[in-house]
């Protein structure tokens, strides 16, 4: 993160501790359509009916959930938020309200919007980028996407936008594919920053086969992170989070500080899990069971080691603890 951004959260995160707040947000993932252009085999969030493929959440119902969320940093997915006609409007009302925002995208139809939108310093497109070209282009079951993606993070880095990727991976990635598609966007492309994730096992998803459990997530990346290479890449993640997924530390799940709101309103519990749904951020926090949620608690979770569970308790133990939060700026 840019050190203004930085310093922006961390004294967010610390008004929520002098206030004794015990659950607050820090990310909310905004998807205001569930429609999109590709259909990714391990993909849990395109498979609606048509009805809802069809709808697009108003600017202002954005807005207000923003507003009565109140994390300061907002990612906007879908479905392919590009397929919104009012994408621009939403991100710009989300800037004015002076919010950290990140846009993903799968880049397909990045080149022919990029007009609509202006460079920020608190905005970041957001590309997914699953492996190199062919690992890729598998990952999003059509050919030729990795070389439009590339091409289009080139465009957007040639008129100023800051540009960030995620990375999914599956077991079929070994070690060498995780330094490969890192050393790729961190040495050739020069994107920003990189996130990472271990893939979760969307019941919906068309692949049932290729998630990667926590001892195969903990041993893909210690051995990926060897020999110093994590410090080298510039990763969108606390030192303690990259420490969870090499299996260094342990921690619980934190589902409330990264959620949801959809179309269909507030997701219980989390990004990837459907219980349900409930009108405000309030209701989330009030009316959710958190104590069935998590690994070793839900046998739904028990493969569970994304970034929305876990990057905000690693982030919170961060800030408890001095020695943590000097990694974390020297890193
Ligand atoms: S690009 Fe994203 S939203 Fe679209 S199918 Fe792939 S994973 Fe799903
Ligand atoms: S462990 Fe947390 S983030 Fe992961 S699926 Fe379960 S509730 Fe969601």
């Amino acid at each position: 993160m840019p050190l203004r951004q930085s310093i922006r959260l961390g004294s967010y995160l610390m008004k929520q501790k002098l206030r004794r707040r015990e659950k607050f947000p820090i990310l909310l993932e905004l998807e205001p359509l569930y429609a999109c252009n590709l259909k990714c085999a391990g993909c849990g969030k395109i498979q609606q009916t048509h009805d809802w493929l069809k709808q697009r959440m108003p600017v202002e119902q954005a807005v207000a959930a923003v507003e009565e969320c109140g994390a300061p940093m907002v990612s906007i997915a879908g479905g392919e938020p590009l397929m919104h006609k009012e994408i621009d409007e939403i991100v710009r009302q989300l800037l004015a309200r002076n919010k950290i925002v990140f846009l993903c995208t799968n880049a397909v139809l990045l080149p022919k919007h990029l007009h609509k939108f202006t460079p920020h310093r608190n905005f970041a497109w957001m590309v997914h980028i699953d492996g190199l070209r062919d690992r890729h282009d598998q990952s999003v079951c059509k050919d030729g996407v990795f070389d439009q993606a590339v091409d289009a993070i080139k465009q957007a880095q040639a008129a100023g936008f800051r540009v960030m990727t995620n990375t999914t991976f599956f077991d079929t990635d070994s070690p060498q594919d995780v330094i490969d598609v890192l050393d790729y966007l961190n040495d050739d492309l020069h994107v920003d920053n990189m996130q990472i994730s271990p893939g979760f096992a969307y019941e919906k998803a068309p692949d049932q086969e290729h998630w990667l459990g926590p001892d195969e997530t903990r041993q893909l990346f210690r051995k990926a992170f060897g020999d110093g290479r994590r410090k080298r890449w510039r990763l969108n993640h606390s030192p303690l989070f990259l420490d969870f997924l090499e299996g260094k530390v342990d921690f619980d799940c934190t589902a409330w500080a990264i959620p949801l709101y959809s179309l269909k309103g507030w997701q219980r519990p989390c990004y990837l899990m459907d219980d349900g749904y409930v009108e405000t951020y309030q209701q989330l926090l009030d009316e959710t069971d958190w104590s069935k949620y998590g690994r070793g608690r839900d046998p739904r979770c028990a493969n569970c080691m994304a970034h929305c569970g876990y990057e905000p308790t690693a982030v919170v133990a961060t800030l408890g603890s001095l020695r943590e939060s000097i990694r974390a700026a020297i890193s």
